[in-house]
């Protein structure tokens, strides 16, 4: 974070799971005359405690760290508090490692034009193979995902809730995905997907969505246990309005 000319903290703080918990803290910092600028807040669960990071402004530019760990641990519902003063109005949140999901893995943040630019350079390089190698990537991510969501779900809860699986993508920042129609068996499935992460800014004359048609096809395969086939029919790269991907199950030979 950069505020320039600005003085301001990031706390991390580990609170008591207490109805009123924010509460209570978020009135001793206003008695206090701090702002909260932003910050992102998890409940724990199973005994553990809640962790609540903010970026915050003093509206007195005297207070120090110290007096502001003395003020927050005065506090009986934070149990601990570590805090970073800015320097010349930059902030690097080195408190919060490893980033999370909220499913509890460990993520990493990727800026999407440095991830395009990273299947760009794939495709200079390898030409069409690099199709073959992101799609192959993808189906790997996905086929991960699904077995996870088969693990936590079960294959009928997992199916009844498909497009809430579906709109993960978005969850995620991969596009503004939509299941546009599901048959269960046999497997037939479509997904549009608005500002792609993976499609934004290309152009070509071939779809361009190859991870996430391979992702979706991981997830889709992992989860009902066939085999099928994922086709991009709709690519902003073509100039289409979205990306669409279009699932069917491979027919049996027997
Ligand atoms: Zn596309």
């Amino acid at each position: 974070m950069y505020l320039p000319k600005k003085n301001y903290f990031l706390l991390n703080l580990e609170i008591r799971n207490r109805l009123g918990d924010l509460a209570s803290v978020s009135q001793i910092l206003s008695e206090a005359k701090i702002e909260i600028l932003n910050g992102s807040f998890n409940r724990g669960f199973g005994g553990k405690p809640g962790t609540w990071q903010i970026f915050v402004e003093p509206q007195n530019s005297n207070t120090t760290s110290e007096e502001m760990k003395r003020l927050l641990l005065s506090c009986p519902d934070v149990i601990s508090c570590q805090i970073k003063e800015s320097r010349d109005g930059l902030l690097v949140d080195t408190l919060t490692f490893p980033v999370k999901l909220s499913s509890g893995q460990r993520a990493m943040i990727m800026r999407n034009d440095i991830w395009n630019g990273m299947l760009q350079k794939t495709r200079d390089t390898f030409s069409s193979g690099a199709d073959v190698i992101i799609y192959d990537q993808g189906m790997m991510a996905g086929k991960m995902t699904g077995r996870e969501l088969l693990y936590a779900l079960g294959k009928d809860k997992a199916a009844e809730h498909i497009d809430q699986i579906v709109s993960m993508y978005q969850g995620l920042g991969w596009g503004k995905a939509k299941l546009m129609s599901f048959i269960r068996s046999p497997l037939s499935l479509v997904i549009r997907m608005f500002e792609s992460a993976e499609c934004m800014g290309q152009k070509s004359s071939r779809p361009t969505g190859h991870f996430i048609r391979g992702h979706i096809l991981g997830v889709a395969e992992e989860i009902s246990g066939t085999e099928g086939k994922c086709t991009e029919t709709n690519c902003l790269s073509l100039g289409n309005p979205y990306c669409e991907f279009v699932l069917e199950e491979k027919k049996r030979t027997k």
